[in-house]
């Protein structure tokens, strides 16, 4: 039988049809309904933030980050990502500047330094496949030279280090609900930060730069409906039996494939409790014999997808007028080498096993 990459959530039919009943008696189908106000509530308190708000995408909510923080100039930032997030500091107005990664896929804070110039005013990380970044070192950089932090949280729904909920590091992170990530609301994002204060800024961003009947700023549109929120708040009842239930395939996977020599595991950062987001798997040609690109082919041929994520790197855009992903020689080489297999709450036991099987054969 086929097996996807990712296979979205979602709760019964009855379920989903009762959450959205009370919209046909409202008829208030977006604009800060009850729907989303309810989700935002709840969001707030799982994902242990202070504040929080709701975008229509993950995408849109990065773009209205930046605007918020009235960011110019450079951005430091990572070219081991989906698009989005270039896309947003480039949209927003700013130019990001590539750092490299490190051994487990995300910034390599040894080298944010060397790229600081006097144009350079933030930080922008990226926590990869649900591991996160070196916050501590991130945070301790930006203070020193007077930047601003925001994360790309989109891998890491839910996920918590040392106690505390991860997208309370930095001055704002964003998270994605689309349809393939851990949690979503079919599309979806927010952000989530500790400052209060920003928060009149990130509503105008979203809402057309209105502030009352006053038009204080150019702004987009990026509100989440109450049909989206429904989503949400269905999947959310069951959000920690599904993370439990991607956690069993992880650690069947972890099982079949640790030790296995010019195969590469997902190194996590200690203190993390993980939401099981993705399973990368680096292959080392030389040893292992075989390439990424072939056992790509070797599952497709049992029509199992795993994904090239990410591959190639964003910083490939052809709209910049040097090859970007010079600069990165590592990401570079991981986006070759990486391969994500499927991984979806309730994905069966027997199907980890058999796509083990086919890339050990
Ligand atoms: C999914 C994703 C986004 C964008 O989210 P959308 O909700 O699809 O707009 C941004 N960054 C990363 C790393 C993602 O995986």
């Amino acid at each position: 039988m086929a097996i996807n990459v990712t296979r979205s959530s979602m709760p019964s039919y009855e379920e989903y049809c009762e959450e959205i009943k009370d919209l046909w008696e409202s008829r208030w189908l977006t604009n800060m309904g009850a729907k989303h106000n309810e989700l935002k509530a709840q969001l707030c308190e799982y994902l242990k933030v202070p504040c929080t708000e709701l975008f229509v995408n993950g995408h849109l909510a990065l773009y209205c980050a930046l605007k918020a923080l009235k960011l110019e100039g450079e951005i430091i930032t990572t070219p081991f990502t989906f698009a989005s997030t270039t896309n947003a500091i480039v949209q927003a107005g700013c130019t990001p500047v590539y750092c490299d990664v490190a051994e487990d896929y995300t910034i390599d804070v040894s080298k944010i330094e060397d790229l600081i110039t006097d144009k350079t005013s933030a930080i922008l990380a990226v926590h990869v496949y649900g591991n996160i970044c070196d916050v501590e070192a991130i945070d301790k950089i930006a203070k020193k030279h007077g930047l601003k932090v925001i994360y790309d949280a989109a891998h890491a729904f839910g996920v918590e280090y040392k106690g505390r909920g991860i997208c309370t590091y930095g001055d704002v992170s964003m998270l994605s609900f689309h349809a393939t990530k851990v949690f979503h609301t079919i599309e979806g994002g927010a952000l989530c930060y500790n400052d209060e204060s920003l928060t009149p800024e990130i509503v105008k961003q979203r809402g057309f730069g209105l502030n009352g009947e006053d038009i204080d700023c150019f702004g987009t549109n990026g509100k989440m409906n109450e049909f989206q929120a429904a989503m949400g708040l269905c999947n959310l009842r069951h959000i920690d039996g599904e993370i439990e239930s991607r956690g069993e395939a992880y650690r069947l996977y972890d099982k079949l494939l640790s030790g296995v020599e010019g195969l590469k595991l997902l190194p996590l950062r200690e203190g993390i409790k993980q939401n099981f987001a993705y399973y990368p798997v680096l292959f080392d040609e030389a040893v292992f014999g075989k390439s990424r690109d072939e056992v790509v082919a070797a599952l497709a041929q049992e029509s199992i997808v795993a994904r090239k994520y990410f591959y190639p790197l964003v910083s490939a855009n052809k709209e910049f007028d040097r090859d970007m992903t010079l600069s990165t020689p590592i990401a570079k080489d991981f986006s070759e080498r990486v391969l994500c297999l499927p991984m979806y709450a309730h994905l069966d036991r027997t199907d980890v096993e058999r796509i083990c099987n086919i890339i050990l054969k």
